[in-house]
């Protein structure tokens, strides 16, 4: 498979300096490509475009339009509780019906302010540039998981449609948060052998089968799983049918537990 990664992308950090001597014509370089990025993606707010002077930010109208995630929330899910119900409390969605996954955490909510829009433009807007923003706020929301996790894992697409559109919008994402968090990326860990049909209008019961049997560990990967606390990545958590069963997979291919770290999530009940 092949993951493509967009320069810029928390290149800068692992760049090294230019060299001290006759380095005249590197720093020259470099001042004309900073300039030329400048160009490309002045500092504007993500969302809307208008100044900021922050090329990570969001202006404050944008920012206060996004539904971020914080608790009180579910231990499992990560859904928002409406009030603090203490320490460990799991939604009674997640009592009633436990996901594959042990925890999972989203920055924000994917139905409000203009999470969508970012997400939309991540994937179909040729907008990689955002993956560095969007990825250390993932690294944020959920640094305890990335902290406790052996290897992040981004959630795969299959391989007719990452020709189609050239790169896996997780994958980048998993490789930002690696870096923030200092963690460890397998894009390899899991394979996607189902082409799925997407999972827009399906009921939640169709949405399962769909995905049923979709993913993975390939023989070779399976070494690298066994015996792991594994960090699922992805961009978006829905219905949670993808989710649970790229775990599932991973679980079946040896992982001692699956956590899950998105962007945006859908919340339903709580
Ligand atoms: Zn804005």
């Amino acid at each position: 498979m092949d993951i493509w990664e967009p320069e810029g992308v928390g290149s800068s950090k692992v760049e090294p300096d230019p060299p001290r001597s006759g380095s005249a014509l590197a720093l020259m370089a470099r001042r004309i490509s900073q300039a030329a990025l400048d160009f490309l993606y002045p500092p504007a707010c993500l969302v809307c475009q208008a100044r900021t002077g922050n090329g990570d930010g969001l202006c404050p109208s944008c920012w206060g339009r996004i539904s971020f995630i914080e608790r009180p929330l579910c231990e499992r899910t990560g859904v928002p509780f409406e009030r603090d119900l203490g320490v460990g409390v799991v939604s009674p969605q997640a009592a009633a019906e436990p996901p594959v996954y042990e925890r999972a955490r989203a920055v924000a909510r994917y139905d409000e302010g203009p999470v969508r829009q970012l997400v939309y433009r991540l994937k179909y807007g040729d907008r990689t540039d955002l993956a560095r923003p969007l990825g250390r706020w993932m690294a944020r929301a959920g640094a305890e998981l990335v902290a406790e996790a052996d290897l992040l894992v981004p959630v795969p697409l299959h391989r007719l449609r990452l020709a189609a559109r050239r790169f896996n919008q997780a994958a980048i994402l998993a490789s930002v948060v690696a870096r923030e968090g200092g963690a460890r990326v397998d894009p390899f860990a899991l394979d996607r052998v189902k082409a799925t049909p997407p999972q827009v209008g399906l009921t939640k019961a169709q949405r399962a089968a769909n995905v049923q049997g979709a993913f993975r560990v390939p023989d070779p990967a399976r070494i690298r799983v066994t015996g792991r606390r594994i960090l699922l990545v992805d961009d978006v958590l829905t219905s949670g049918s993808t989710t649970n069963a790229a775990a599932r997979a991973l679980l079946r291919g040896g992982a001692a537990a699956v956590d899950v770290l998105v962007f945006a999530r859908v919340v339903t009940g709580g």
